[in-house]
């Protein structure tokens, strides 16, 4: 038995094909589930008894307990219950394109970076494809952008995550464009290097946050088993392969990678890449020393990019709610909260 929400278009077909039914039962399926939202095989009333007694035997609806739901003026967070008692949250941001929800993909998160609020908690698991389908449906409002910025590493969680891609961008299912999606990863270079090969039109930002090994493996242990050297060579390739820009998502921490030595650094790395660097002010919480880098320092960091003619920008308002690397959202909002 599997949820009903764990399942691709192809798999379905696949699983009914080899069951002797037809082809054109599994778009029925998806209409039901996606644009009608029924919560039950018995609602599926253009599906004949045999068929829905085969899905009875085989699936289950399932959904996530909402725990809780704090409502501001851009901003909605929502904290899930699972069926296994884990929470978990999503973010939906009201921005001035659309509808942005930014979805978790593990329970905690094994990678360690120093300055991540939500890396404090240990990956207790990954999230089952429905479990992520599942943020996305119960929000209920339309999505028009998708970004796996929320708790967890997506890259860590492959299979489920390019399931999940495969189901946002189904035209029966959610029907979100690929651009509109934006996958944030700390350098899983194996995983980068097979992401073309399942979607190769999807958003990559990368959480870079230090110009030069040593730092960087100071402050996110991930880059001892893939130095910079050889994330940049993957990234290199991606973007060759996809013609797709990357994102270097860069947390300005106070005297820690702010500096003008980082900045000069940091633009002879990227240097000729298709690629632009998003500087964003360090999220401050209780738990964790890091302090937020000076407006001026900010600045400064980032004129030396831009003479270096690197692609640049800086969030506009210290604290704002909107984007941030991963593990920076959570805390960025219940900062913003308080
Ligand atoms: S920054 Fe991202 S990858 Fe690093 S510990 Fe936090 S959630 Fe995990």
């Amino acid at each position: 038995m599997q949820s009903i929400y764990s399942i691709t278009y192809q798999k379905l077909v696949d699983i009914l094909e080899k069951n002797s039914f037809k082809k054109f039962r599994a778009d029925q399926i998806f209409e039901w589930l996606y644009q009608k939202k029924v919560n039950s095989f018995e609602e599926m009333t253009n599906i004949n008894n045999d068929l829905r007694t085969f899905l009875q035997n085989n699936f289950y609806f399932n959904s996530l307990k909402i725990v809780a739901l704090n409502e501001d003026v851009d901003v909605k967070k929502v904290l899930y219950e699972l069926s296994d008692s884990n929470r978990i949250e999503s973010v939906l941001m009201y921005q001035n394109y659309g509808k942005s929800l930014c979805v978790s993909s593990q329970v905690g998160c094994n990678m360690g970076c120093t300055f991540c609020e939500s890396g404090r908690l240990k990956k207790i698991k990954n999230l089952s494809i429905d479990e992520m389908v599942l943020q996305l449906l119960q929000i209920e409002e339309k999505i028009t952008h998708v970004v796996l910025m929320g708790i967890g590493e997506p890259l860590d969680n492959f299979d489920n995550v390019m399931d999940f891609i495969n189901i946002l961008t189904d035209y029966r299912a959610f029907n979100i464009g690929s651009r509109h999606i934006t996958l944030s990863t700390c350098g899983i270079v194996d995983k980068i290097n097979q992401l073309h090969l399942y979607n190769n039109q999807i958003n990559l930002a990368i959480s870079l946050h230090a110009p030069n090994n040593e730092l960087r493996s100071k402050l996110m242990p991930i880059n001892k088993a893939y130095p910079l050297e050889v994330l940049m060579s993957s990234l290199k390739k991606y973007i060759k392969i996809t013609n797709r820009r990357v994102t270097f998502e860069y947390v300005m921490i106070k005297g820690v990678n702010d500096q003008i030595e980082h900045a000069k650094q940091l633009a002879i790395l990227i240097k000729g890449m298709n690629a632009y660097v998003n500087l964003i002010p360090y999220n401050e919480t209780s738990h964790i020393e890091f302090k937020k880098s000076e407006k001026t320092t900010i600045l400064q960091f980032y004129d030396i990019l831009k003479k270096n003619k690197i692609n640049v920008t800086v969030r506009k308002e210290f604290g704002t709610k909107v984007k941030a690397a991963c593990g920076q959202l959570r805390s960025n909002y219940e900062e913003s909260n308080d």
